[in-house]
């Protein structure tokens, strides 16, 4: 063998080895700010039929991914405001729907101290969508890029008037007040965030206008994708429709997709607001 030849051989070796390292060491928290309900399904999901009926009370998921290049935090759940005070803050109406019982250490900034990490060293926080139980907390990370689609960001700030421009609708404007001059990441599509292919931001529009869900490898080589709003639960899965969405064909286009992609790559497919999910695998690392 030629000297040029062993050394291309050693460099890709070298390279593989790097590669898998990075790869080792990319792990995933599942945590929830505080609960929503309990509630009649059919308030989130009208189209059920009365014998599936159930009341459920749900997670408002937040998720902390730990990559070599940087830490990152996958929504900001309720704003802190509504610890103390919900209807100070929020509509009225969507506190007494919701019934959330976010308490002070629930709060993305305290999980992640919980953790083992401070607010200040969150690299980059990835908002799925603007609806309040998602971006509530964008202003805790005022140096962190935030990464959302753009269509995301014109519709957070001037939303659809069906969708609730004002109370008591999904978006709370006070939430983006202060943000917005921090530095945006402004997407239009998919994106690979670190570059090498484990954190995978996915465009899912339906549930908002530019809502985006999140493929991330762990190290042992598990594929997790985090679905967001996409999915809220267990019965969109099977067929029945989330009550709340800027388009119902984008919806099921996105349900569809990553459908398909869970099935294709053998990976685990985890949905913001399903209790029973929560209940089984939540509250832990995904390594
Ligand atoms: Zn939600």
């Amino acid at each position: 063998m030629k000297t040029s030849s062993i050394l291309k051989v050693l460099a890709g070796a070298i390279c593989a080895v790097a590669a898998s390292s990075a790869f080792a060491q990319v792990k995933v928290y599942w945590t929830t700010s505080g609960m929503f309900g309990p509630f009649d399904i059919r308030g989130l999901i009208p189209a059920l039929p009365a014998d599936k009926s159930r009341q459920i009370t749900i997670p408002v998921s937040m998720w902390v991914i730990d990559h070599p290049k940087g830490l990152v935090v996958f929504d900001t759940g309720n704003n802190v405001a509504i610890t103390e005070n919900c209807k100070a803050y929020w509509a009225p109406g969507n506190c007494d729907f919701l019934k959330p019982s976010q308490k002070r250490e629930d709060t993305i900034d305290m999980q992640l101290k919980k953790l083992g990490y401070s607010v200040d060293k969150v690299k980059a926080v990835v908002t799925s969508h603007t609806h309040l139980d998602h971006g509530g907390n964008i202003e805790m990370f005022p140096n962190a890029i935030h990464v959302l689609q753009k269509k995301e960001l014109y519709q957070g700030w001037w939303p659809e008037k069906f969708q609730g421009r004002s109370t008591p609708g999904s978006f709370v404007n006070a939430d983006l007040d202060n943000a917005r001059e921090f530095n945006y990441l402004e997407l239009n599509g998919d994106y690979d965030l670190f570059g090498d292919g484990t954190v995978q931001i996915l465009s899912t529009p339906g549930h908002t206008l530019g809502h985006q869900s999140m493929k991330v490898k762990t190290g042992s080589g598990q594929t997790i994708i985090i679905t967001q709003d996409a999915i809220w639960m267990q019965e969109n899965l099977d067929g029945y429709p989330a009550g709340l969405n800027y388009s119902v064909k984008d919806y099921t286009d996105s349900v569809n997709r990553l459908k398909m992609m869970r099935d294709l790559e053998n990976a685990d497919l985890f949905m913001a607001h399903d209790g029973d999910q929560f209940k089984a695998k939540g509250s832990r690392w995904y390594k």
